[in-house]
């Protein structure tokens, strides 16, 4: 964490190591924060600085909130012009990761949603891989259960729900594997810890439909937009974990997760364990848009300097 860098908090912009709450903050100790992630590509011939979707990423922080009771302080135009505001004081010529999050900052002793006072901040952080995307991702079926609708709401980006991601994680990389998936109640897949999951089988994508506890991903949305175009069939629909060890190719989809494939699940190889055809061509062409090489998505990106 670069501690200097420029963040947004409490309605200004200051360095990072400013930006602070006071230890009884309800988001603190509730869990009660909701936020977004939203990638920025530096693109070195056109020295230019590319957001990804952000009018999509805004408004999915204002529908989480909205789940949450939040009155958000802000619009999501208004947020917007903060990011580009955020990038344009950092100097940012590089790639980076925006985390704007609307938080119940007020000092509040009881766990509930209403008449608590809302915030809006947002920080900035470099990043390149979140995972490793140059092999393929070794990923076990967690033991933890992904939470329900009806438990902590998975449709809002809510902090509290990832106390569920970091139990699978944890548990997935000290088992010695990469990535965790999920299990909905019912047992059918549902997500990766923090990433979609696709399938393909005998030439088509398959993923959970939105109801089997996932987040609405903006990537997940991209990723059958650019298969839909590629004349490849997306079929949303419920998928039984045994249907993972036999699919020809799996791969995670997310902000941090870009398209990253998996090699091995539960120790049975996935395909021949090399990347597949169709992840290959949807990875190609996911990258060179994001990294703002592609004129048929042009209007996913944001340029953040003129
Ligand atoms: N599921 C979960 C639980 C996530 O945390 C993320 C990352 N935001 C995703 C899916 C992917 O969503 P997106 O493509 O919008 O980043």
């Amino acid at each position: 964490m670069e501690l200097e860098s420029i963040a947004y908090h409490q309605g200004a912009y200051k360095a990072l190591s400013e930006c602070k709450v006071n230890m009884a903050t309800h988001a603190l100790q509730y869990g009660t924060m909701v936020f977004g992630g939203v990638r920025g590509y530096y693109n070195e011939d056109r020295k230019n600085l590319f957001l990804f979707r952000l009018n999509d990423h805004f408004q999915r922080l204002h529908r989480s909130a909205r789940i949450m009771q939040m009155q958000a302080p802000l619009s999501a135009e208004q947020m917007i012009d903060i990011a580009l505001e955020l990038a344009r004081r950092n100097q940012y010529r590089k790639n980076v990761y925006f985390r704007p999050f609307i938080y119940k900052s007020a000092l509040q002793l009881s766990p509930r949603l209403h008449d608590v006072e809302d915030d809006f901040a947002m920080y900035t952080i470099p990043l390149n891989d979140y995972l490793d995307t140059s092999r393929g991702m070794r990923a076990a079926v967690s033991s933890w259960r992904r939470i329900d609708d009806n438990i902590i709401p998975t449709r809002s980006k809510a902090s509290g729900g990832y106390i569920n991601s970091a139990l699978a994680k944890s548990e997935a990389v000290q088992n010695g594997f990469d990535e965790a998936i999920f299990l909905d109640t019912r047992g059918f897949v549902s997500e990766g810890s923090a990433e979609n999951i696709f399938l393909v089988r005998d030439g088509a994508l398959i993923t959970p439909h939105l109801a089997a506890s996932v987040l609405e991903g903006i990537t997940r949305r991209s990723i059958i937009q650019i298969a839909k175009d590629q004349g490849i069939e997306v079929i949303e629909r419920d998928v039984g974990r045994t249907e993972l060890y036999i699919a020809d190719e799996v791969f995670f989809c997310g902000t941090g997760a870009q398209l990253a494939w998996v090699a091995e699940i539960d120790r049975r190889e996935i395909g021949d364990g090399e990347i597949g055809p169709i992840t290959q061509r949807l990875r190609d062409i996911f990258m060179r848009t994001v990294n703002g090489e592609n004129d048929d998505y042009r209007d996913w990106l944001t340029p953040v300097y003129k």
